[in-house]
Order: C-alpha cells, then structure tokens, then sequence
C-alpha cells in the first residue's frame, strides 16, 4: 500500500480530512483525485465557490488499505498523532470532515454521522479550537444516488455558514424531570381541552408496560400500565387533545390495549419524513428519522436506548419501571412535543402532501369503522408478499450464519446478531450497550449499513416490524368483523 501525503498551503484555513487514499490516489501520489474526489471538489465549487488549492487536503490514514476496506481501529490510533501534528502546523479555521471515519477522528468515537452531518459543531484538537463541518462521504454518493441530495444538504450548510454567523450545535441536558405517576397530578390540565400532548408507549399490544405523556415538553408522565384506574382516566381525557406520536403505527396498537384511542393527532416521523424530502437534510433511511437523531439534530437533545437501561431485556420481554426506565420513557415524549413544535414552526402541518398522508390514516380507520367493505383480499396478498420476503431473506442470513459454523441461526436474536457480526465476519461495532458488548441496535447497525449482510439484518427487522406492528394487527382487525 503506499503512502499518499497530504497536499496543500500552510497555514490554511480550509482543511479537508478524508479516511484513507483510494486505488488512484496511491497511484497519482495526492489525496482525493479519483471519481469521489472528482465529484467532492465539483461540489465544493458549485456550493461554495471555492477551489482545491484553497484547502489543505490530508487523510485520516496516509496509507491506502487493502482492497479498500475499512481502516481498523489500531491503525487509526497510529495514525492519529500524525494528524495532530498536521493540525497544528496547518492552524485550519474549518474542518470538513468526510465520512463516518474522518469524523470521529475529530468528534469522537461516540459520534454518529447521521447524527452530525451537516450541522457545524466546535472543535478543540491539538490544541487548536476550529469549526468542524461533517459530511457524508463523496463515495457514498457514488454507491447509494439517493445520498446524493444529502452530500448536496451539507455542502449547502457549509455555504450557509460561510453567509451568516455560526451557530455551533451544543447539547442540551434534559432536566430529568420525568415521573412514575400513580396517582391523578395536581393542577387544571384535567378540565381542558386542546393541549399539544406527545404519547408514546413502551411495552408490546399483548404485553403493554406504560403510557408516557409530555404536555409541556419539560415535564414526563409515565403511567405503568397496570393502573387500570389512572390509564381510564387519561383514556377518557386523550381524545379531546391533540396528541402527537412518533411513529403511531407502533405505538397505536398499544394504547388499544390500554384501552386508549386517540382524537385528532399528529406523528412525527412522517412530518420529519416530509422534512427530509422537502429538505434533502438527510437520507431517506429510517435512523434519519428515528427520534434519537431528531432529537439532537433538530432540538439539541441526546437521548439514551432503552435497551441500553439496566433491566431491560427486549428479546425476553423485560422492561422494569426502574427510575432509569422512567426517565427514558419521559424523556421520549418530552423530546416529542419538542420536535413537534419544530415542525409546527416550519409551516409542515400545512405542507399538503403530510396533510394526504395523515388523512388517508384516518379515512382507512373510518372506512373500517363504518363498515364500508375494505379490501381483505389485497391486504391479505400484501402480507403474504411480506411474509415471503422476509422468509426469503431469514433463509439468506440462515444460510450465510451456517456456512460460518452458527446453526439454527435467528436473525431476531442479538447474541447471535453479534457473534455472526463481530466473531465471524469481524465487523468493528464502536457503541457498546451498557453491559459492555458490542451494540447490535439499529443505530449501531446503521454504520455498516452497506455490509451485505448487515443491509440484510436489517431488512429482516423493517419486515418483521411492519408485519408485527401494522400488516398483522389491521388484518386482524378486518378478520374479525
Ligand atoms: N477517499 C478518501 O477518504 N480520501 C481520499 O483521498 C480519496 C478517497
């Protein structure tokens, strides 16, 4: 492999970092020079105006690395001191950061790039305090043309920054104020009607664990659902508020079993869904709009895992009402309203298209409602064309799992997700779970998400969430008329 050194003016006040030369770069001897590079600078001209020779130009890795793979964590510690001393020498007022790899080098391991892209954060390394500007890498645009619109967001949040004073993103800690309510709380909010209210649950439609509501986006309420009392109370209440979800397919089925309907309400991942398209802001992949990444995205909020709590074993069902549990369950509503008044904001309740999307919703519960014949039939075909993909796929991930030595191999369970993962096919997981044991979660997963196998974990889970939350709850609804 050879060695590609950097390129570029010193001192600069533009420095791009890249993970590691390609085939062409080794061979042309500079950094960025082959179709990626090629497509990045003529961005970097159409959105910002600017040349290659204003930047200084460097990698993480100065070496390429064999048939391109993924740089592993030793040989990024060993380059690293390297690209501190560059930084120093360089003194750059703006980093931009291409790629996942690029930009942990400079924000941290912990750092999702569906998370970060695009949004400048404030940088302290080596002693040098700068703007760092993460972006999608140019190659992902080159694999995946729907990352296109992404790669354009962020070279346009780089022009924006160029054009107003910068607002870095700075997380906010959540006041931990949730609470296990037991009782009715004090106050006059039983009495009023037309409150802005975020519901979400945890648990499952045959095994509901509690209602979370926020009313203020400051303030969590988690109900356990075992107080029949109370839950009768809210049910009674809920349905002359406006309620906003995210994600209300999961969580509607759920509240039936809690014996709650719903008036008029709202969800939040369809709007940020709509966002997206509006925007180009981000992929149209389901972690760009999974509520931890709008959450610190949109509202500044970080957010922990469930899964992540002591206590909670999602594969057996186990979710305790621990003071942990509680204050993540809280802090999903609060986190909610918040994004909701975002988009409220930003005029999307009146955006025509999220207008359709919501009242179709509607029009197929009334249409079920009244009676009026629904087509069993269709539905029926939709679900087994489901159900064969995801036979289809649970066979494919079956098959590769043996041929690697796991038997009986359950792409539901994430022991074995890790050990074909991590033991098997040596895949580097950087979030650990709180146990210490690589994270096999969806946001975890999304880093590798152009592993063949891992696209294929994770299809099997959007299949099995889709048949076990929507396709199989409404046929049974229709079944049973
Ligand atoms: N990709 C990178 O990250 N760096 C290069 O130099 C070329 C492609």
């Amino acid at each position: 492999m050879s060695y590609v050194p950097s390129s570029g003016p010193i001192p600069c006040a533009w420095l791009l970092l890249g993970q590691n030369p390609g085939h062409e770069e080794q061979i042309e001897g500079r950094p960025f020079v082959g179709k990626a590079g090629a497509d990045l600078w003529a961005g970097i001209k159409r959105f910002l105006g600017m040349e290659r020779h204003q930047f200084y130009v460097t990698n993480v890795l100065k070496y390429g690395t064999p048939r391109n793979r993924e740089p592993k964590p030793a040989e990024i510690a060993e380059a690293l001191p390297g690209l501190l001393d560059e930084l120093a020498a360089v003194k750059p007022k703006y980093v931009i950061t291409a790629g996942a790899f690029a930009t942990r080098a400079i924000l941290g391991n912990d750092v999702k790039l569906h998370n970060v892209h695009g949004i400048p954060h404030r940088a302290e390394v080596a002693g040098q305090s700068f703007i760092c500007l993460p972006m999608y890498h140019p190659a992902a645009g080159l694999h995946d043309k729907g990352m296109l619109g992404c790669i354009a967001y962020d070279l346009d949040g780089i022009k924006r920054l160029q054009d107003t004073p910068v607002h870095c993103w700075a997380p906010t800690p959540l006041p931990a104020q949730s609470l296990l309510l037991q009782a009715p709380p004090g106050g006059s909010w039983k009495a009023t009607k037309g409150f802005v209210v975020a519901v979400d649950t945890e648990g499952w439609p045959d095994k509901p664990i509690c209602l979370n509501l926020s009313l203020d986006g400051f303030n969590g309420w988690v109900i356990p659902a075992e107080n029949k009392a109370l839950l009768q109370l809210f049910a009674r209440w809920l349905p002359q508020q406006t309620a906003v979800l995210h994600n209300a397919l999961f969580d509607i089925p759920v509240l039936k079993a809690m014996g709650i309907e719903l008036g008029e309400f709202h969800d939040t991942q369809v709007l940020a869904y709509h966002d997206i398209m509006r925007t180009g802001s981000g992929s149209l992949e389901a972690e760009s709009q999974n509520l931890g990444t709008l959450a610190y995205r949109e509202v500044s909020l970080l957010l922990g895992e469930l899964m992540d709590c002591a206590g909670v074993d999602l594969e057996a069902r186990e979710i305790p009402l621990t003071d942990e549990v509680v204050q993540y369950a809280g802090m999903d509503a609060i986190a909610t309203w918040r994004l909701f008044q975002v988009y409220k904001q930003r005029g999307l309740l009146d955006y025509q298209p999220y207008r359709i999307d919501m009242g179709q919703v509607g029009l197929v519960r009334s249409m079920i409602d009244c009676g009026v014949p629904f087509d069993v039939d269709a539905t029926l075909d939709y679900q087994i064309n489901v159900r064969t993909k995801l036979q289809a796929v649970t066979e494919k991930l079956q098959e590769k799992a043996a041929r690697l030595g796991i038997e009986d191999f359950n792409p539901g369970s994430h022991p074995q997700v890790r050990e074909l993962l991590t033991k098997k096919l040596g895949l580097r997981i950087w979030k650990r779970t709180k146990g210490g044991l690589a994270s096999t979660g969806q946001k975890a997963l999304a880093d590798h998400q152009h592993d063949p196998v891992v696209k294929d974990i994770r299809l099997h889970r959007e299949l099995t969430k889709l048949t076990g939350t929507y396709l199989n709850p409404l046929l049974q609804e229709l079944l049973n008329q």
